[in-house]
């Protein structure tokens, strides 16, 4: 049982059933839409789509939604422009008149933000520009990389605090239909600080959906602020696309790094995005520094791996979970970082999931069996990365099933909670032997409810599998 999730983009590379069954069946556990492309038709098609086509499997997925936040972007261009180095390329808002042969319109009155000698990156961070004057509705910029601009590129700026707000119009009205359609998880793009994350928490809230709230990592000032950053979400997402463009690229490895082992301290799910398998958009094999650079997230125990342009716009989209899933088993075999022996157990809850964790590790042959009702003592569970027991989790709670699909090891099952705890304990017990998921002699490590007089109570049990138990 392969540990660390796999999070596959759908877009149109890969939304036929055909594809995304094949996808589910390779080993998708989280299907992400990203709202920079999509659009809210779109999201109402193919998310019932893929749940069914998930149940017909009879695997889980969970839905994520990623909004396209306070993105900024040029204007539209008659012809493309062609920047040699020296250049000068002018930066304006729409409805000025352009003074240079060069010149482009922004969506976003960055005038103010912006500084003399500031970096602004175009394209993904392709084309280096750098501020000479501004003023006048518009900044003059020199181009210290050359390229090719076309309408509507991303641009960036690297260390600058913009003055966009955290959700815009368009975000709203996405997260309304994700919440119709009932999505899981809603990712917050460009999130830069925490009252960033409680906004979106408030909406969902407002708008009565238990959907997690995901920060997406993708700039310095979020980095600046990871601490409050991670408090105040429920899963961070290492959004290495924009962040690779806004930090040093020698500093990217180390801000990953950083950032696992932080999650990991405090116990919150983290997902490490973007150009895994960059060379598989054209090649059906990964290059192996593409493999190695998987193998490090694998061996850092990050929760998730998560792909966007390789399924979204690929050729291979179904070779690409292969790979991943072929590469995280082997890595999870050879061993993790260990960063969960830093986890900060502050309360009694954690201390027992601690316990039973430590009882499993030091058994050859156990499963984890942990019934929770919010998600949050399988969390627990998996957060404190056990070394070779996997993570069995029931669950009442639909959505909660499908958010448990994000956390390491973990295997959701849902099943109804009875009145007794005992009777549930046994009900799952038997849904594990019918599966053939134990056998004979395994030690089952079972976190629980029990009855102590007329209360329940946190437990731990240890539970050996008979040779002669029968369904
Ligand atoms: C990223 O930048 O890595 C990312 C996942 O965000 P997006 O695809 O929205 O740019």
């Amino acid at each position: 049982m392969r540990k660390t999730r796999i999070i596959c983009t759908l877009g149109p590379a890969c939304e036929t059933s055909e594809t995304i069954r094949q996808m589910i069946m390779a080993g998708t556990d989280l299907f992400r839409l990203n709202m920079s492309h999509a659009n809210q038709e779109w999201v109402r098609e193919i998310v019932p789509r893929t749940r069914e086509l998930a149940r017909e499997v009879q695997r889980d997925v969970g839905i994520l939604l990623d909004t396209q936040g306070p993105a900024i972007r040029t204007g539209p261009v008659e012809k493309q422009l062609q920047l040699a180095v020296d250049d000068i390329l002018e930066i304006r808002l729409p409805g000025t008149i352009s003074r240079e042969k060069n010149s482009i319109t922004v969506n976003y009155d960055l005038i103010d933000d912006v500084s003399l000698g500031d970096t602004v990156l175009l394209d993904n961070g392709v084309m280096q520009l750098r501020v000479l004057e501004k003023g006048d509705g518009r900044i003059r910029c020199k181009v210290l990389t050359a390229g090719t601009l076309g309408s509507h590129r991303h641009v960036n700026l690297p260390g600058v605090h913009v003055n966009l707000p955290a959700l815009t119009e368009k975000d709203l009205a996405d997260i309304a239909v994700g919440v119709e359609v009932g999505v899981d998880f809603v990712a917050l793009s460009f999130a830069r600080q925490r009252r960033d994350l409680d906004q979106l928490r408030q909406v969902l809230q407002q708008r009565g959906s238990s959907a997690l709230v995901v920060a997406k990592i993708e700039s310095a000032e979020a980095v600046r602020q990871i601490g409050e950053m991670i408090a105040g979400s429920d899963a961070v997402m290492i959004a290495r696309g924009d962040l690779g463009i806004e930090c040093p690229m020698e500093e990217l490895p180390i801000i990953q790094r950083r950032i696992v082992k932080r999650c990991l301290r405090v116990g919150k799910p983290v997902i490490v995005a973007t150009h895994l398998l960059e060379s598989m958009v054209e090649n059906p094999v990964p290059t192996r520094a593409e493999v190695t650079d998987v193998a490090n997230a694998v061996f850092e125990q990050a929760d998730a791996l998560m792909l966007t342009g390789e399924t979204t716009a690929g050729r291979y989209p179904v070779e690409c979970v292969k790979v991943l899933d072929r590469v995280a088993r082997r890595i999870e075999q050879s061993g993790g970082a260990g960063y969960a022996k830093d986890a900060i157990l502050d309360n009694a809850r954690q201390k027992i999931v601690a316990s039973a964790v430590a009882l499993a590790d030091s058994l050859a042959r156990s499963k984890l069996i942990v019934f929770t009702q919010h998600g949050t003592m399988a969390r627990n569970v998996s957060n404190l990365r056990p070394q070779h027991a996997p993570i069995f989790a029931f669950t009442p709670n639909e959505r909660v099933y499908h958010q448990l699909a994000l956390c390491w090891g973990t295997y959701p099952v849902l099943i109804e909670f009875m009145e007794e705890p005992n009777a549930t304990i046994e009900a799952a017990e038997k849904y594990l032997r019918e599966h053939k998921l134990t056998a004979p002699n395994d030690g089952l490590v079972i976190i629980s409810d029990v009855r102590a007089a007329s209360t329940l109570v946190d437990c731990v049990q240890l539970r050996e599998v008979q040779e002669c138990a029968k369904g």
